[in-house]
């Protein structure tokens, strides 16, 4: 599942290949894709634009078009950004987007969960910056109101790290390798979490995501667009294998119907 590093690494994969390229035609293959947009509407709003950024917030991948219009496009559980010369056209194809210069872009989901639509680009900025805390990566991520805004939170670690609104982007398996590298048992309510281990918190949130995007850009050289990162989980699906740490077995329990993965000894 593409979370804030597979996202940001898809990005730096693209932007090169698409920046100051023109959208010469939209294919919509599965209008369902579309989220409140008609494949004839969002074709007319996107095609003969030229794509002049490529950004991510969160989880969100983001195509800045000319005339201040961005697609905005949520991978969700597989989703994916293709740049193929001669595309092939599987069935996970979803939107075509054929480029000047011969290059085509595909938007590819396998299990078509997917979702993209085109808007004024300040309205979709609008929308991002209401339901997305701040960019983990970024300077507006700081020590100080992190610690403090979790200390006035009952819910438990996890669910409040994958919260989008108080950091965006972590999602299952970032959130459980930042706790486990802070030492914070998932379960545990957060305001229940002393300071120093909130600003431990905020330290590994920012280390794992930085080696995460490192490993999904080693990941994403090979072809194809679904790799997982090669980021070593320490807890993230590895049940009852020993905990790099202290070598103890990962246990797995369930959070807001996920799974979450910690080491129950070294994790309070
Ligand atoms: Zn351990």
């Amino acid at each position: 599942v593409p979370e804030l590093p597979e996202v940001e690494a898809t990005r730096r994969r693209v932007e090169p290949a698409v920046k100051n390229r023109r959208i010469l035609a939209v294919e919509v293959l599965r209008a369902s894709a579309l989220a409140g947009q008609k494949p004839g509407e969002f074709a007319k709003l996107v095609t003969g634009r030229t794509i002049r950024a490529v950004r991510r917030r969160g989880k969100n991948f983001l195509l800045d078009l000319s005339g201040d219009v961005t697609v905005r496009i949520h991978f969700r559980m597989t989703g994916g950004m293709l740049v193929e010369c001669r595309p092939k056209i599987t069935p996970r194809v979803r939107v075509i987007f054929e480029l000047s210069g011969g290059d085509t872009l595909l938007f590819v989901d396998s299990r078509a969960l997917g979702q993209l639509y085109a808007a004024p680009t300040a309205a979709i900025d609008a929308q991002l910056d209401k339901a997305l805390g701040p960019e983990p990566l970024s300077r507006a991520f700081r020590l100080e109101p992190f610690v403090e805004a979790a200390r006035g939170s009952r819910l438990p670690a996890k669910l409040y790290l994958m919260d989008q609104k108080r950091v965006a982007g972590l999602g299952n398996i970032y959130a459980a390798e930042a706790l486990w590298q802070a030492r914070i048992d998932p379960r545990r309510p957060m305001r229940e979490v002393p300071a120093r281990k909130r600003a431990e918190l905020y330290s590994a949130i920012r280390t794992v995501l930085r080696d995460a995007v490192k490993s999904a850009r080693l990941a994403y050289k090979r072809p194809g667009p679904f790799q997982e990162g090669e980021y070593a989980r320490a807890v993230y699906a590895r049940e009852g294998e020993p905990c790099p740490r202290c070598g103890r077995p990962v246990r797995r329990i369930e959070q807001g119907g996920r799974s979450t993965f910690f080491c129950p000894h070294c994790q309070k």
